[in-house]
């Protein structure tokens, strides 16, 4: 980024960065949220619609109440107040994708307030206030077509329309790009754990709007705000805002002002680019609903969706800290997905070796996974089986070199590793017996490296148990090779 090299660091370090972000969530209801049509992505354009979601008249809409438990559910795993009523409104503006003209939303009366989530900023734990959690309809689809220079088109697609969506308001508590870019990670963990939404950010399931202020280092007023759109990645959201910080000081510096304004992220030019000024904002010209209820959400039916709420992210991390004696930074990775969470789980219990199924999933499993361009969900070894490969590698049975090669082998033919073990005859020698043999067989061919050996040059220990190693292909049990070989190499 150009810009980032022009900002002297002691400039940089005279402003501070506020930012707020608006996330869009859409759920994973099987219907609409006011009409029975199918929420199914990627079907034929428009063949998801009714004369609901067309905004035909005369059609009037009917709440999903499946949308609204998943909404209240994510307000309260995000610590927010849900309002015992709250309102929908209309939020009037013209726009092809929206049929009827206007979008039903929440207002003024939102269906939850006050909440926070807590972010890792680095040094220390940091709460993240949360506004609103509200509940919308989404709008369709422009597709377009063609470039500038030859004939442009546009479609409509109405599937989209009518899905339901939350949005999430933060407080502008954010200090950095980075810290945008953790809230935006922790925010989607809880999402995925409460399962109210895939936050599949290419389809468009989680969509975030970034609001960007600068304002010198220690001081209380809030600068100017401009707010940044089109961000399709959770690392053009850090670019993107690290790029406005930088704009916006820039101005400032030149001692102009910071036009309130909504900015689009050029991917490409890696720069935002405005895109409509204040005096071309929307009124929205919102008024309440006149075709739905005020919406009702009494303490029984919300502490029914309580008792729904999983064990969160933050919990589980800390519990597999504190159970499975993991540290901190393994338990984070574990906890980062309720998938890779659900498959350590199993794994560990199965095994009843927590610490070792921590490793073999953070490492071997995952850089196999990486090698075949698949995730934990589609993992091709399953977590049982893993837990079989783990105890047969506790009891000694196979050596950790060995155990690596057969989950490579699991992983390539989904057989179970004993059956592996006992095709190939790799199972490991613990066999003292055997092993004694092969020692003597080393030591009566390596003279001299044992005379060695024997006048104080222990360091040749290694080497002889890498000799035995080679002779047994890899299947001595590397632990009982060291002690018959310090047994046998002793000065007589
Ligand atoms: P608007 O009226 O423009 O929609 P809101 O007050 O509703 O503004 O806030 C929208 C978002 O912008 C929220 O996430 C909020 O935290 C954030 N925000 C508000 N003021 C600022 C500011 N000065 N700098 C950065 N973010 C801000
Ligand atoms: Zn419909
Ligand atoms: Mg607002």
């Amino acid at each position: 980024m150009a810009q980032e090299t022009q900002l002297a660091p002691e400039v940089r370090s005279r402003y501070e960065a506020v930012i707020g972000l608006e996330v869009h969530v859409q759920l994973l209801t099987r219907s609409k949220i006011f009409c029975s049509c199918s929420t199914r992505f990627g079907d034929p354009p428009n063949s998801h619609v009714c004369a609901v979601c067309l905004g035909l008249p005369g059609a009037l809409p009917v709440l999903n109440r499946e949308a609204v438990s998943m909404a209240v559910k994510a307000a309260l795993a995000l610590n927010c107040a849900v309002n015992p009523q709250s309102r929908f409104a209309r939020k009037n503006y013209f726009y092809p994708d929206l049929p009827k003209g206007y979008q039903i939303s929440q207002y003024d009366e939102p269906l939850a307030e006050h909440g926070w989530l807590e972010i890792d900023s680095g040094e220390q734990m940091r709460r993240i206030h949360i506004t609103r959690v509200h509940l919308e309809e989404d709008a369709g689809k422009s597709l377009h077509e063609g470039f500038a220079d030859s004939e442009e088109k546009s479609y409509i697609d109405l599937n989209r329309a009518g899905v339901p969506l939350i949005e999430i308001v933060s407080e502008p508590d954010l200090r950095s790009p980075e810290e945008a870019y953790e809230y935006l990670t922790q925010l989607k963990t809880v999402i995925l754990y409460l399962g109210v939404s895939d936050c599949n950010m290419e389809e468009g399931s989680l969509r975030v709007d970034a609001n960007v202020s600068v304002r010198p280092s220690g001081a209380e007023k809030l600068g100017t705000k401009t707010e940044v759109k089109n961000l399709n990645s959770f690392r053009y959201l850090q670019k993107a805002l690290a790029y406005e910080v930088e704009r916006q000081i820039v101005v400032l510096e030149a001692g102009g002002g910071i036009e309130q304004e909504t900015r689009l992220w050029d991917s490409r030019a890696q720069k935002t680019l405005g895109m409509r000024s204040k005096e071309f904002a929307h009124d929205y010209r919102y008024f309440p609903e006149p075709d739905l209820l005020p919406l009702a959400v009494p303490e029984v039916w919300r502490e029914e969706v309580r008792r729904t709420i999983p064990e969160l992210p933050r919990a589980k991390e800390a519990r597999f800290e504190s159970e499975c004696a993991l540290p901190k930074q393994d338990a984070k990775l574990l906890a980062a997905s309720p998938a890779t969470a659900n498959f350590f789980e199993a794994a560990a219990k199965l095994s009843g070796e927590p610490k070792s199924s921590a490793n073999w999933i953070l490492n071997d499993l995952a850089f196999l996974l990486q090698e075949m361009g698949k995730s934990l969900e589609d993992s091709p070894v399953s977590a049982d089986q893993l837990a079989e490969l783990i105890v047969l590698y506790r009891d000694g049975k196979i050596s950790s070199k060995i155990g690596k090669e057969i989950l490579r082998t699991m992983a390539r033919t989904g057989k179970r590793a004993a059956d592996i073990i006992a095709e190939q005859g790799i199972e490991q020698i613990s066999d003292s017996g055997k092993i004694v043999a092969v020692v003597r067989d080393v030591i009566t061919a390596n003279p001299r490296q044992a005379e060695q050996f024997r006048s104080g040059k222990t360091a040749t220990l290694g080497w002889f148990v890498g000799q035995v190693m080679k002779a047994t292909n890899g299947q001595a049990n590397p632990q009982k090779v060291r002690e018959v070989l310090e047994k046998e190499l002793a000065p007589r």
